[in-house]
């Protein structure tokens, strides 16, 4: 795993972040001001309906949307000091994202999809972990030959959480990573990203719609209309 600080320092945060998206009548506010600070190891939810402000608030933590107002930091470095390359490989070297839908290479075999990942990372970030081991971390090394479309569901959202581990990051960023699976295969995947963060130690943002998939989780943040409008929890 990457060195962690010894101080409890934020390792993301957002201060003051309003994001929008066109101009004129297609204008999109789609965040408002967002304030908020990801702590070590703590794992936080981005509770919200449909057009919230969710997905948007995991891209601009991970540093793939740029704010139009406020900043970003980085372990406390604001993101706007840091040019492209160097935010790059940062962000290689700390942040993996699960998105909804598993997103995988539809010509790669479950192994070859890990491994493409683990190939891009390593050259910039080091990382030790094999594409095999970490599909063996989420129980899949019984299926490396299959292709996405010999997958259920279920697995080829392992298969997208072992693409992200491989990265051995710091924050992992899920996005509704449920919500295309039915409820006992999302609750098992859940169980499964629960594991591996005692395992491995990571600091888990999630977002979702669903109020019982957050209260899984140590600090909900709920959004409506891009602004953070209720909190509980404290960062552990
Ligand atoms: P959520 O993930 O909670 O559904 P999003 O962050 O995707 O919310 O969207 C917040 C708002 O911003 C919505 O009104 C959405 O339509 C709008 N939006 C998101 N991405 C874009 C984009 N690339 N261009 C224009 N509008 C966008
Ligand atoms: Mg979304």
């Amino acid at each position: 795993m990457t060195t962690r600080p010894v101080l409890r320092e934020a390792i993301a945060a957002c201060r003051e972040v309003t994001v929008v998206y066109g101009d004129g009548d297609a204008l999109v506010r789609a965040l408002n001001a967002v304030s908020l600070e990801i702590r070590p190891h703590e794992s936080v939810a981005l509770l919200g309906r449909s057009g919230s402000g969710k997905t948007t608030l995991l891209h601009v933590l991970g540093g793939l949307v740029e704010p139009s107002a406020g900043s970003v930091e980085w372990h406390g470095v604001p993101l706007q000091s840091v040019d492209r390359a160097a935010r790059g490989a940062l962000r290689a070297k700390g942040i993996a994202y699960v998105f909804q839908g598993a997103n995988l290479l539809p010509h790669f075999t479950a192994f070859e999809n890990v491994a493409f990942a683990a190939q891009l990372i390593r050259n910039d970030a080091g990382s030790t972990l094999t594409a095999s081991a970490a599909l063996e971390l989420v129980g899949l090394s019984a299926k490396l030959d299959h292709l996405p479309s010999e997958l259920s569901g279920g697995e080829a959202q392992r298969v997208a959480i072992a693409r992200a581990l491989v990265q051995e990051p710091e924050l992992l960023l899920c996005d509704e990573p449920t919500g295309h699976l039915d409820a006992d295969t999302g609750e098992r995947v859940l169980d499964l990203i629960d594991a591996l963060q005692a395992e491995l130690g990571f600091t888990l943002v999630v977002a979702t719609h669903d109020a019982d998939v957050a209260a899984r989780y140590g600090r909900q943040l709920e959004l409506a209309d891009g602004t953070v409008v209720r909190e509980e929890g404290a960062p552990q």
